[in-house]
């Protein structure tokens, strides 16, 4: 069992910031109003990740680290029709496969419980004194697996990728008060009240509410809203283009060359926009012929929602007269 598990880590736990991907995702998915991430070396020495969301009862937690316990969907076709972000219950046992794991969690009545597993090993599990939500820190990552260390990048480029998950997960979610210290660093804190703009300021340092413009699009199979910004304040990267699809991020390819394309020769070659788009759909629209963990999605009537993102955006240039 530790050894399939180490197999499943292999998918879903490539480096740190997958880590961090899949414990947010687990505090966001048990309706946490805030959500600390504390991170030292890159991910390398520890990831805590502190939540007040609803916690986990005494017997549940050794249920959580057991692989596909807690599967929700039975075909990919599901995917986008569950409402949390978690449907594998493959999460917890990978990580626990590749790496020290201590729980403490409170449902908030009677005790909680703090759980530690090592290597897919039971170090110890006990009732303790915790206020309610979750409190799970990742050491000794990799440490059975020296390959999987081997194959990682610069510390640099790991905390990147680390960021750039968690900006991610603070634009899908502004309702979420998220903060992310590294090395006892703030490198983000979003308030938490809902308001996207506020997410974006936080993470683009664009403080200036009329850098961007307010995206709305409409036609009968898509709604759009969000935020990008003014032609001239742009990226040399598309990277800073984040489109998510029913508040799951994605790529695709299409959707974010409309985007560019909407702004005609107002963008310079090779400048970019920050923009945030959250695009919903029937997910029945969503094609799952592509890998979920890849998260490159294709979408039936992409052509039409191509065509809406590029007229929203256009349109919106030339209204504002920009
Ligand atoms: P999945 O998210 O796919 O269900 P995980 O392995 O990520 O699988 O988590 C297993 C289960 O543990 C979750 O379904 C959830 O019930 C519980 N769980 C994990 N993390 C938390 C958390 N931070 N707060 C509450 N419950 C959690
Ligand atoms: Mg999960």
């Amino acid at each position: 069992e530790v050894l399939s598990d180490q197999i499943a880590a292999g998918e879903v736990i490539e480096r740190p910031a997958s880590i961090v991907k899949e414990l947010v995702e687990n505090a966001l998915d048990a309706h946490s109003r805030q959500v600390d991430i504390i991170v030292s070396q890159s991910g390398l020495d520890s990831i805590r990740i502190i939540d007040d969301g609803d916690g986990i009862l005494a017997d549940d937690v050794p249920i959580a680290f057991k692989r596909h316990a807690t599967s929700k969907i039975s075909s990919r076709e599901d995917l986008f029709k569950v409402q949390s972000l978690g449907f594998r219950g493959e999460a917890l046992p990978s990580i626990a496969s590749v790496a020290d794991v201590v729980m403490t969690t409170s449902t908030g009545e009677g005790a909680g419980t703090k759980f530690q597993i090592k290597g897919g090993q039971l170090i110890s599990n006990q009732p303790a004194q915790a206020r309610r939500g979750t409190d799970i820190t990742v050491t000794d990552l990799f440490f059975n697996t020296p390959a999987r260390l081997k194959y990682l990048k610069s510390p640099q480029t790991e905390l990147t990728q680390i960021t750039d998950i968690v900006d991610r997960l603070a634009l899908a979610n502004p309702a979420v008060a998220i903060s992310f210290m590294h090395n006892d660093r703030e490198i983000l804190r979003t308030p938490g009240n809902g308001n996207l703009q506020e997410v974006v300021a936080a993470i683009y340092g664009i403080s200036n509410a009329r850098k961007m413009i307010e995206f709305k699009g409409e036609d009968a199979d898509f709604s759009i809203d969000g935020y990008t910004s003014l032609p001239e304040i742009t990226r040399s990267s598309r990277q800073y283009i984040s489109i998510l699809i029913n508040h799951r991020y994605i790529r695709n390819y299409q959707l974010t060359k409309a985007l560019i394309q909407g702004y005609g020769s107002k963008l310079m070659v090779g400048r970019y926009p920050i923009s945030v788009l959250n695009i919903n759909l029937d997910p029945v629209l969503v094609d799952v012929n592509v890998h979920p963990a890849k998260r490159e999605v294709r979408i039936s009537k992409e052509e039409q929602l191509s065509q809406l993102i590029a007229a929203t955006i256009s349109k919106r240039i030339a209204q504002e007269n920009l």
